[in-house]
């Protein structure tokens, strides 16, 4: 009997109250092997050995879940969509969560496979990774099984984001030297201005990884995200190399900035010094700067450029 298959509730800053469902509780089953994984490096594997039942899974949801909840997460040590029953087990959280959001942390590589597609559809919220796109960088970086072409899941992300109904996020973690350079941003961006998506999140790593590899400062971070197109919904969501950047900015480089990236509040205490702060706000009451939320992020925005996210 698993007793650590739910954990949390977690405030989590991008998808708010959330509860976890560790679809692999007792070791890592995953059919990658990323360089920055949080856990230990372990072989890969294309199906999961070891297994919980659903009716497990459900008794323990019940004791855990009430109102307070926005999301019940379903994640693993390793990758969730490897759990051979989650089909059935989306159907029987859905019976039980009420107004409670249903949502995913997955690798991608299995929306090569009909039925993980298909299931996915059935959540309220997904959160895609996607690295890379060049074979090599993403062979490098997500060490994937054997079995896995990458190529395939590059056009099943886009199939899967014009077909599916819900918030789909897609996260891309950069690692110094591999998936940051120009050629790299200029592709996943290629990607992205296919794609129809609630938020792209820019993340790094930001615990102690598996194989010895670097993550990027807020700043590089901030850099790449002025490198994709200005009409993408991205995010810079991680922060753990932020160091205040105390910039001085005029109001009419504020409204640039913000035209060419939307900041959030976080983001502008980073990269803003005090006086800018202050032309914030006051540009903010003028009325030439509005607030945007999306999904639980706020964007600061100039007011005459177009909602495009
Ligand atoms: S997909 Fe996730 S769990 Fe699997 S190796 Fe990569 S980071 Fe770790």
């Amino acid at each position: 009997m698993e007793n650590n298959i739910i954990f949390g509730p977690i405030n989590s800053r991008r998808f708010g109250m959330s509860l976890g469902i560790d679809l692999s509780p007792s070791f890592k089953q995953c059919n990658f092997d990323c360089l920055y994984c949080e856990l230990s490096p372990a072989k890969t594997v294309n199906a999961q050995s070891k297994t919980i039942e659903v009716s497990q899974i459900i008794t323990e949801l019940k004791k855990h879940l009430d109102t307070k909840i926005d999301v019940i997460t379903l994640t693993a040590n390793g990758e969730p969509t490897l759990y051979p029953y989650l089909d059935k087990l989306i159907d029987e959280i859905d019976k039980i969560k009420n107004k409670t959001q249903t949502l995913i942390l997955t690798n991608s590589a299995t929306l090569v496979d009909e039925k993980v597609f298909n299931s996915l559809l059935k959540l309220d919220q997904v959160k895609l990774s996607l690295d890379a796109v060049s074979k090599n960088v993403f062979k490098k970086i997500d060490r994937p099984h054997a079995t896995i072409d990458t190529d395939n899941i590059i056009s099943k992300v886009i199939e899967f984001s014009k077909t599916y109904k819900g918030k789909l996020y897609i996260e891309i973690l950069f690692v110094h030297t591999l998936n940051d350079t120009k050629d790299e941003i200029k592709k996943l961006n290629d990607v992205l201005m296919k794609l129809d998506v609630t938020r792209i999140d820019l993340g790094t790593i930001d615990r102690p990884p598996a194989y010895p590899v670097e993550g990027l400062s807020y700043k590089e971070l901030h850099d790449i995200s002025l490198m994709f197109n200005s009409s993408l919904p991205i995010h810079i969501a991680s922060r753990v190399h932020a160091e205040p950047n105390n910039s001085s900015y005029t109001d009419e480089e504020i409204i640039n900035t913000l035209d060419m990236r939307p900041l959030t509040r976080e983001d502008i205490e980073l990269l803003f010094d005090e006086d800018s702060k202050k032309r914030l706000e006051i540009l903010i009451n003028k009325g030439k700067i509005a607030k945007k939320s999306v999904s639980n992020l706020e964007f600061f925005i100039p007011h005459a450029k177009p909602l495009t996210f």
